[in-house]
């Protein structure tokens, strides 16, 4: 979807893909500064060991607590910090690594564009409490929604998810469990767990303590596949349904603007994303 974006606004970039091992991950780092690269995206298992290895942490990554992009910047001959991305003649005198986080506003703004709502007072159930689902707790609850349940396989993982939110987000009103009552309506249903990736997974809840017919929409993060067991199940129970793309695709398209200081053609690194995922169910 970046490359498909850089020819669209005619830019001569290239974004290519390395495995790394996180042994190396900070020589990594240090020979994309040297090379002068605009910048980087980073997976898991990256995500929280490179909040120790960049000069300077954006808000974003502060408060999300991982970096999934850093961006390169020089210092001008005027002492001024601009992204690497965007010198054109001068030489930069020192260049810093600065990272950002683009995964929380990813979620968001997929939820928004999927299914046309506003989080604020919300009930939503959120499954899994990993690297994805901890910064997905996180934003739910700077979004103010009205109650947030919480259920990880890992009780502890909770439990300590509960405890930080309550320290940044006091106000949040967390239940470490599933809601209750077949009557207790939930808004929203997200899947942060890796539970669906494969086909013979099974749903990420226990249906013994929740039924999808409590809930209006559910979103599973999982996009390859494009419908997992858990999509497939919640459209029979009348559920609205949305994959993982939107939330992919948001936070490249954050990440795509923080580097190069233009506005992501998000139509075109769509269409990539799609015909990519078609070629490679
Ligand atoms: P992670 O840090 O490894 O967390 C995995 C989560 O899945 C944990 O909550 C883990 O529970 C749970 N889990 C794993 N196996 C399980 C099992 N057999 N039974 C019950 N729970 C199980 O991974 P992550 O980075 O958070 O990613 C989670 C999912 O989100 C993945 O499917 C990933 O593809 C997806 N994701 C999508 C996007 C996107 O852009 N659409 C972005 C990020 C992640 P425990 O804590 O008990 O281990």
């Amino acid at each position: 979807m970046h490359n498909a974006a850089f020819a669209k606004l005619g830019l001569n970039w290239r974004y290519v893909a390395y495995e790394v091992d996180p042994a190396n991950l900070r020589a990594a780092i240090e020979g994309a500064r040297a090379m002068h690269f605009a910048g980087i995206n980073l997976t898991v298992p990256h995500k929280i060991l490179a909040m120790k290895m960049v000069d300077e942490l954006d808000v974003s990554a502060k408060i999300w607590g991982a970096v999934n992009t850093i961006r390169f910047e020089g210092r001008t001959r005027k002492s001024q910090w601009l992204p690497l991305g965007q010198f054109e003649k001068e030489t930069p005198t020192e260049v810093r690594s600065v990272g950002f986080n683009t995964d929380a506003d990813g979620l968001t703004n997929s939820l928004r564009e999927d299914f046309g709502v506003e989080l604020s007072g919300k009930k939503v159930l959120l499954l899994g409490a990993g690297g994805a689902g901890r910064a997905a707790a996180l934003k739910l609850a700077a979004e103010n929604v009205g109650i947030l349940f919480l259920v990880n396989r890992t009780f502890g993982k909770v439990l300590e998810l509960q405890k930080e939110i309550s320290v940044d987000f006091p106000s949040a009103y967390i239940c470490p469990d599933y809601p209750r009552a077949l009557e207790n309506k939930i808004d929203l249903v997200i899947n942060a767990t890796s539970l669906g990736l494969k086909s013979d997974d099974e749903l990420p809840f226990d249906k013994k303590q929740f039924s999808l017919k409590q809930a209006a929409a559910v979103y599973d993060m999982i996009y390859r596949p494009a419908e997992t067991k858990l999509l497939k199940a919640a459209k029979k129970a009348g559920c609205k349904t949305a994959n993982g793309l939107g939330m992919l695709l948001h936070q490249g398209a954050k990440a795509f603007e923080i580097w190069t200081g233009k506005r992501a053609p998000l139509a075109e690194m769509r269409r990539a994303l799609v015909q990519n995922l078609k070629a490679n169910p």
